[in-house]
């Protein structure tokens, strides 16, 4: 069973995250979340935990805005970017090596980081 934060819980998590402006703070990446929401993430995935009889403190718990909760532009997609952009910076480096005089230069509109060719 997955256990849920009581409102008490997640009173004391969003003071906790609170700048001195009065704007809740994302805990994740600093930014400040205004009014575009947050949720209070569990710090390990209740599915990983094994003694649930403990209730849940503000120390299970934190902050996130839409930037760092799980989802399409949660944590997950965006370390998948830096893995592919790590990866690109590898290849022109590569390429720099091979010196100018080998290098071809791409048919025009050709993009050979995105593959999207330009009409
Ligand atoms: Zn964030």
């Amino acid at each position: 069973m997955r256990r849920e934060f009581s409102p008490k819980v997640k009173a004391a998590i969003v003071n906790r995250a609170m700048n001195d402006r009065g704007f809740p703070v994302c805990e994740g990446c600093g930014g400040v979340l205004k009014l575009k929401g947050y949720e209070i993430d569990h710090r390990i995935a209740e599915a990983l935990v094994v003694d649930k009889s403990k209730p849940l403190t503000e120390a299970d718990g934190q902050l996130l805005g839409p930037c760092c909760h799980r989802g399409a532009n949660g944590k997950t997609a965006r370390d998948v970017k830096v893995i592919a952009k790590s990866k690109r910076a590898e290849r022109k480096i590569r390429l720099g090596i091979k010196g100018r005089s080998s290098w071809r230069k791409p048919p025009a509109g050709y993009n050979p980081w995105t593959r999207r060719i330009e009409t």
